[in-house]
């Protein structure tokens, strides 16, 4: 018999006397007065010749939320034991910072390195909203630690997706990032239970151009393979595994994007085989994602100056709404109120570039001129750092917290 732990079911740390306190503890810590006032106020709020706008929806979204409850929860339910998570909550320095203070210990989540071999059955484990890959819980488990799992329904609906595909030999093209935490977690339920499905991750319109490619034309499946190394299943084939196709997505991904890949590979297969027999489609953007890019394409329809949207740089949701905005009129990618240095400087992420660079406003800030400010936040950014923002562009512009909040 095996001397390994008997594997424990994961636990319910939603009691209601719990719950009361945490969420008491969850608003003071990330509620804020001023968002509060700006919504009040009908999402625009102007002092002088300044206005801040806020789009109709920004900021966490109900599985951030939820998740961010559960590991509260955690602590409260396991006071004296360890608790351990595997990776971030969320994507937000602040809320990650705020877990750690409460000696919730982050676990590498790249590899399953040997701080898993360490885990006993007094220790706690939170899955993080947007989910582990299938080797991570089962490791968890056999270790027989305890599992909270805060995985956001939205992510488990696309998971349910890509599991069916993999049971009826269907390969998921999943659009997604490969190194990030809720791809990598879908890609391994894509294997199925059995562990013999396939799939493979296409992100840009190039990767698809490579695929549909290949699934009209043939070619080098070398050439091919070499392409889409590190982004397909073990043992993928492109000769046998893209006969059956079925396209699921990233819960976070640019709506308008994802159709196109969707269009584009339905069609290439409708012109190798003459229709779409062997083509599926699920669209997996969560409801959250879907409300915060409609709310921003709303607000971009009023003329702004500038748009400001906070949020983690690896927040994928967030870089989305940096996109949108960018097509439209200067937009600043930043993940506090401190990237607003002065009234003609500020720091952000620079999504071309990929790092985070210090540039000039280009004269927008520091006119006489009103000057319309736009504000959004990922799903992932609390609403204190949302205040923050609003209250450094005002004091950029002169006006203090106090003013704002007389008004
Ligand atoms: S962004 Fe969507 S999928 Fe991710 S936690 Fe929020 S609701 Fe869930």
């Amino acid at each position: 018999m095996s001397d390994k732990p008997v594997k424990k079911k994961r636990v319910n740390v939603r009691r209601p006397d719990v719950m009361a306190k945490v969420q008491a503890e969850v608003e003071a810590h990330y509620r804020s007065e001023v968002v509060d006032l700006v919504k009040a106020r009908g999402n625009q709020l102007t002092i002088g010749n300044t206005t801040v706008r806020l789009a109709q929806k920004f900021g966490f979204c109900y599985g951030v939320e939820r998740a961010i409850d559960l590991a509260y929860a955690s602590r409260r339910v396991f006071p004296d034991n360890n608790i351990y998570l595997i990776g971030e909550i969320i994507h937000n320095q602040e809320v990650n910072a705020q877990l750690q203070k409460m000696n919730i210990v982050s676990l590498p989540w790249k590899e399953l390195t040997d701080d898993y071999d360490r885990l006993t059955e007094d220790d706690v484990v939170i899955v993080p909203a947007f989910g582990a890959p299938v080797s991570y819980v089962e490791k968890i488990q056999e270790q027989g630690a305890q599992i909270v799992d805060t995985t956001c329904g939205d992510v488990m609906k696309v998971w349910r997706r890509v599991k069916s595909y993999a049971k009826d030999g269907i390969t998921s093209i999943i659009h997604g990032k490969a190194g990030h935490e809720e791809t990598r977690a879908t890609a391994s339920h894509a294997l199925g239970p059995e562990k013999n499905g396939q799939y493979l991750l296409v992100l840009t319109l190039a990767d698809v151009a490579v695929l549909t490619d290949y699934l009209i034309n043939g070619g080098s499946k070398e050439e091919f393979m070499t392409y889409f190394s590190g982004k397909t299943s073990d043992g993928f084939d492109p000769e046998t595994h893209l006969e059956f196709v079925g396209v699921a997505n990233q819960t976070t991904m640019l709506k308008s994007e994802t159709e196109e890949i969707q269009g584009l590979v339905g069609k290439a297969i409708r012109e190798r085989d003459g229709n779409t027999d062997k083509f599926k489609v699920f669209d997996t953007i969560c409801g959250a994602t879907q409300e915060r890019q409609d709310a921003l394409f709303g607000m971009l329809k009023r003329p702004m100056d500038v748009l400001l949207v906070v949020g983690g740089y690896n927040s994928s949701n967030t870089s989305h709404l940096v996109e949108i905005g960018e097509k439209e009129l200067p937009s600043f990618f930043i993940n506090s109120a401190d990237c607003l240095k002065s009234l003609e400087t500020i720091v952000h992420f620079d999504l071309h570039q990929q790092e985070e660079v210090e540039c000039s406003y280009g004269g927008i800030l520091n006119r006489e001129e009103p000057v319309v400010i736009g504000v959004t936040a990922g799903a992932s950014c609390p609403n204190n750092l949302i205040e923050d923002t609003i209250v450094r562009a005002f004091e950029l512009r002169g006006i203090s917290r106090d003013q704002v909040l007389a008004c």
